[in-house]
């Protein structure tokens, strides 16, 4: 299986500017964390071929890919059916989702609407992540590929409880082996990006089998070399060369 995951974030609203897309950093910062890497994000509309597509074309990239939204009980959530249709499975009632949904009621004395039943609803065959901060919960589906989709609630808490709850264990356990990459950091300040380059280019800097990335902000950059833990010595080289070739700006 690929370490790779993609996710596709759906919501009209994430498009128009009206609501920040959190989802990929939530998701991209956990997955680091296990050695795993978010590959892609991609933010679509709600529109039921739309996401059929995006889905679609998802898999034929990756072997896991999360859905997030569109799964709650009103009209403009549409995620379920728009997955019913394309993987052609039917939707069932989670006994275990419809269960906390009632214990969550009564805790808050209200009445089980046949709306809120909705949010208890899941895919054939999946299997249901209780959600510990919301009603609706996420569900992980077993394709006949052997391909996993996992399927999560939109708002940002209860995308990120699904996250530590259930899609880390259930990732960490797959990838045991997974490491997460070493990292070093250096921060230069007085000097622009394109001096930095310069310098370097000058000096014939290279790190092959690193990635280096250049990061600006306000009168600082920042630079992040990267490396599987087996690459160490080269880490270590590759960061004196810099620290000697950007002595003189270094912050730190
Ligand atoms: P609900 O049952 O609460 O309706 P849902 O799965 O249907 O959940 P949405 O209706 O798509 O999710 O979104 C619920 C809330 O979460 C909205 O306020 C939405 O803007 C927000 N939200 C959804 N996706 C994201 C995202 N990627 N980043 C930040 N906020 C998001
Ligand atoms: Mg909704």
């Amino acid at each position: 299986m690929h370490k790779e995951i993609e996710l596709i974030s759906i919501g009209t609203e994430l498009l128009s500017g009206r609501t920040l897309n959190s989802h990929a950093q939530t998701l991209g910062a956990a997955l680091t964390k296990i050695g795993l890497r978010l590959s892609r994000d991609t933010t679509i509309p709600d529109g039921i071929e739309t996401i059929q597509s995006a889905v679609r074309e998802a898999f034929t990239r990756t072997d896991i890919v999360v859905v997030s939204g569109g799964l709650g009980p009103t009209v403009d959530d549409i995620t379920r059916d728009a997955l019913a249709g394309l993987f052609d499975c039917g939707i069932v009632t989670s006994s275990a989702a419809l269960e906390a949904l009632h214990c969550k009621c009564t805790e808050r004395g209200r009445r089980v609407t046949s709306a809120a039943e909705r949010q208890a609803l899941i895919f054939e065959g999946a299997a249901t992540l209780l959600n510990s901060v919301g009603a609706a919960p996420g569900q992980r589906m077993e394709l006949p590929s052997g391909k996993v989709l996992f399927i999560v609630p939109g708002p940002p808490k209860e995308f990120a409880a699904i996250l530590d709850d259930h899609i880390v264990p259930w990732l960490s356990d797959k990838f045991p082996e997974a490491r997460p990459l070493e990292v070093r950091v250096l921060t230069t300040q007085g000097i622009g990006e394109s001096d930095i380059v310069t310098r370097l280019e000058k000096e014939n800097f290279q790190c092959p089998g690193l990635s280096v990335g250049f990061y600006p902000g306000v009168g600082k950059v920042e630079i992040r070399l990267t490396a599987p833990e087996t690459e160490t010595a080269a880490l270590d080289a590759a960061e004196n060369t810099l620290r000697e070739l950007l002595h003189d700006h270094l912050s730190e």
